[in-house]
């Protein structure tokens, strides 16, 4: 069942057109994320959600009932800010039950979800302590037992781990993913990290200029982008642009500057010019062609070597696995497994189709 649907949702800031017709639908315990480069509009997208900011035109709907008119406190959602937002001058306790005080929820049903929230997060020991007395990701976790406690429907998360370092960052991304299987409430996570995105959630949606470009199953989107933006957007190292020609009898594609032609799974118009676009991951040394590279820069970090080569004018970026054997101004020959190969629209950016056989 679907618990959020927006339909047509647009938002002006002024004339400034900031979400355009937005169409999402989260299902019911279902981990969103909503990512892109910064001003796509994904917190502005969050925040109507929330229901702070209204929309210029369109529909949102929660759990079946329209909440256009509905205000934040009214619309059954926690939102966890990257700021954490705790009062200073409250124990974590206090933190964590203020909004059912204000609700004047009963003691004995504060205090038992106030429990129940301390040991899911495991801040049992810490209730007593003030925000300034904790670590980093001590306080996310308070910022989320406040959401906890409220039971609500849907789950707001703000680029919640972004002031945290790398390390506990990788850790509190499991928390909240592991946090969310247990709690099976229904999840919408904006992060610009893309690596976020796909390892946490179910579904990833890519905004850009307040539009969505592509949503989808993260490994669907890593498969088979929409366009160049998706492909470039997802994954890491980000995916090799180069400018080619599709071969005479359509089933190849020629790299500019190259002597021999990739191969491909699909048949294209011949031709026709294109943007090839080439995984680091999925390009493999061997023995012959077909793209012949100069290697330029090495980055080896033990378990893999990510190279930049100079492919005849183009720059080229592959990872090897484990240790290289390569060195600086060798000659590579690289090749791919045809179905890996994109191809893009130069003048659109979309992905190509291939000709109907
Ligand atoms: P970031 O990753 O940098 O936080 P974002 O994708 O979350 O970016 P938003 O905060 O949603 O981006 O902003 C989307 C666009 O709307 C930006 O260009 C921003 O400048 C603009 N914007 C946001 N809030 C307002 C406002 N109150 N008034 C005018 N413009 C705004």
């Amino acid at each position: 069942m679907e618990q959020v649907t927006l339909r047509s949702v647009d938002k002006y800031y002024g004339d400034f057109h900031a979400l355009k017709d937005i169409d999402l639908s989260i299902d019911n315990g279902a981990f969103v994320a909503l990512v892109g480069p910064s001003g796509c509009g994904k917190s502005t997208l969050l925040r109507t959600i929330a229901g702070l900011e209204t929309i210029s035109s369109g529909e949102i709907r929660i759990a079946g009932e329209r909440v256009n008119e509905i205000p934040p406190r009214r619309r059954n959602v926690a939102m966890v800010f990257q700021s954490y937002a705790l009062y200073p001058h409250m124990t974590v306790e206090r933190n964590m039950t203020y909004s059912l005080r204000l609700r004047r929820t009963s003691k004995p049903e504060i205090d038992a979800l106030l429990k129940s929230a301390a040991t899911t997060l495991g801040l049992d020991e810490l209730l007593a302590r003030y925000p300034r007395e904790l670590s980093g990701g001590q306080r996310q976790r308070v910022a989320m037992g406040r959401a906890i406690v409220r039971q609500p429907e849907v789950f707001l998360f703000d680029e919640p781990l972004s002031n945290l370092d790398a390390e506990l960052r990788t850790r509190m991304r499991g928390e909240v993913r592991a946090l969310h299987e247990r709690l099976q409430a229904t999840s919408v996570y904006v992060t610009h990290d893309q690596i976020e995105a796909m390892t946490m959630a179910d579904h990833v949606v890519v905004l850009r200029f307040g539009r969505i470009e592509q949503q989808g199953p993260p490994l669907d989107l890593y498969d088979h982008p929409a366009n160049k933006f998706v492909a470039g957007f997802i994954g890491s190292p980000a995916m090799n642009f180069l400018p080619a020609t599709i071969g005479r009898n359509g089933d190849e594609v020629v790299v500019d500057g190259q002597l021999a032609s990739l191969p491909l799974s699909r048949r294209f118009a011949p031709g026709r010019t294109v943007e090839v676009g080439l995984r680091p991951e999925h390009l493999q040394p061997r023995e012959r062609g077909p793209l012949v590279a100069d290697v330029t820069v090495i980055e080896a970090t033990g378990n893999q070597a990510y190279i930049l080569a100079d492919a005849r004018g183009q720059q080229l970026a592959f990872l090897e696995q484990g240790r290289t054997a390569l060195r600086r101004n060798d000659t590579v020959a690289l090749g791919i497994d045809p179905g890996l190969v994109h191809l893009f629209d130069p003048d659109t950016g979309d992905t190509l189709r291939p000709l109907s056989s």
